[in-house]
């Protein structure tokens, strides 16, 4: 049976998002297929930072809104959980956000995963620990915002899902697990054993360039759903024309023969490919990963960096310090900025999905830009076109 993906156009956020909501379930058999009375319900939309709706960093508190009124309708009991990337007031990413407006409106607890333990998971070789209200939880819906990611290229349903690690373990396994190919390899089988029976993506407005948080948004006028996390991903990346290959996740797909997209029907409710604006994305290695195999990628690694420059709208936070997993980064008292040691640098992003004041570009080796993106067929984006949100 190939895994459904369903996608509906919606093309703002306010009362136009629950009708779009309640098509995706309908089409996937509504949420009675989901939940079921006196289930206990862990939704988790995208926090990845305190900031507000409307610069598309963060799922929109309007979808969470109309999920968590149809979870309440099937007789489930919500709850809202997501661990940030950076923690330093879980209370402020919740009011930023809208979502702690919506929990209060909506009778739907928040859950502080960075306070309520883990629970320590090993599968294929990988350890890691998964915040045990998500484990817990009878069911778990996932709403991930559609983005550019600089590490991964795309983050949607699968993605989303590394924040059911809480807090600091998210740094340290970034460590653990610097390469590109164990990281993806992580993050997959996170998903896998978190297992969300639902996931439903905010691609109303998404985000284009260097995602996930620094990027620009973008309006893609869309929500689309899947209870497969992988079927989701891949059916973003054939809207938005991004080649899977180039995203290292859906590698490790698990479903059999899902290579080719093989298992895939997507079915438009009210859109068409034609009413889709697609987003660009850039990164060497998953350039180069789309022409050459991983094996090589990593040899012409010292010709295909990436690292970070700290700018000057840098306020020597020091958030990003706090974030590197790699300690390349540090803050000498009275500098205005920190200082990169280069060569401790894994190119995890971390640092630059952080700044809350986006002073951080990640810029590739200068041979790459001149003698590789620019020989490639619309300089190495995924896709063309994009509409910015003024
Ligand atoms: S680069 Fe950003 S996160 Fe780092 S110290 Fe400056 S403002 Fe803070
Ligand atoms: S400096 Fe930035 S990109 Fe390099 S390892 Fe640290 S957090 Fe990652």
């Amino acid at each position: 049976m190939p895994a459904k993906v369903i996608v509906t156009k919606c093309s703002d956020y306010g009362p136009g998002v629950q009708p779009a909501v309640d098509c995706l379930l309908a089409g996937l058999g509504g949420i009675s297929a989901f939940v079921k009375r006196g289930q206990s319900v862990l939704i988790k939309p995208n926090l990845l930072s305190n900031r507000s709706p409307d610069l598309a960093v963060t799922t929109h508190p309007d979808v969470l809104r109309a999920v968590i009124r149809r979870v309440k309708e099937a007789g489930g009991v919500p709850a809202i959980a997501d661990s940030p990337h950076s923690v330093f007031k879980i209370e402020r990413v919740w009011e930023d956000t809208g979502i702690a407006a919506v929990s209060r409106e909506e009778g739907a607890p928040l859950i502080n995963l960075e306070k309520a333990g883990s629970t320590p998971v090993s599968a294929h070789g990988l350890e890691f620990g998964v915040a045990k209200p998500v484990l817990d939880a009878d069911v778990v819906i996932n709403l991930p915002k559609v983005k550019t990611h600089m590490l991964t290229v795309l983050t949607c349903a699968v993605k989303n899902m590394y924040g059911s690690i809480p807090g600091n373990q998210k740094t340290m396994l970034h460590r653990k697990y610097p390469d590109v190919a164990a990281f993806a390899r992580l993050l997959s089988e996170i998903c896998i054993r978190v297992k969300p029976c639902l996931s439903l993506c905010d691609g109303v407005v998404g985000m284009e360039g260097p995602g996930p948080s620094a990027g620009r948004p973008v309006r893609l006028g869309f929500l689309a759903a899947s209870a497969d996390p992988f079927a989701l991903d891949r059916g973003m990346c054939r809207l938005l024309r991004i080649p899977e290959r180039a995203v290292p996740y859906l590698r490790h797909d698990p479903a059999p023969h899902a290579a080719g997209g093989a298992r895939l029907e997507l079915c438009f409710a009210g859109t068409t490919l034609d009413d889709l604006r697609l987003p660009r994305f850039a990164r060497p290695s998953s350039i180069l990963g789309r022409l050459i195999p991983g094996g090589l990628v990593r040899m012409l690694g010292r010709y295909v960096w990436m690292r970070p420059f700290i700018g000057d709208r840098c306020k020597a936070c020091g958030l990003c310090v706090k974030a590197c997993p790699a300690g390349a980064l540090r803050m000498e008292p009275g500098a205005s900025r920190p200082a990169l040691d280069a060569a401790r640098c894994i190119e995890c992003c971390c640092c630059h999905e952080v700044c809350p004041h986006n002073a951080i570009e990640m810029r590739e080796r200068r041979f790459f830009r001149t003698r590789v993106r620019g020989r490639l067929p619309g300089g190495g984006q995924a896709g063309s076109g994009g509409c910015p949100v003024a």
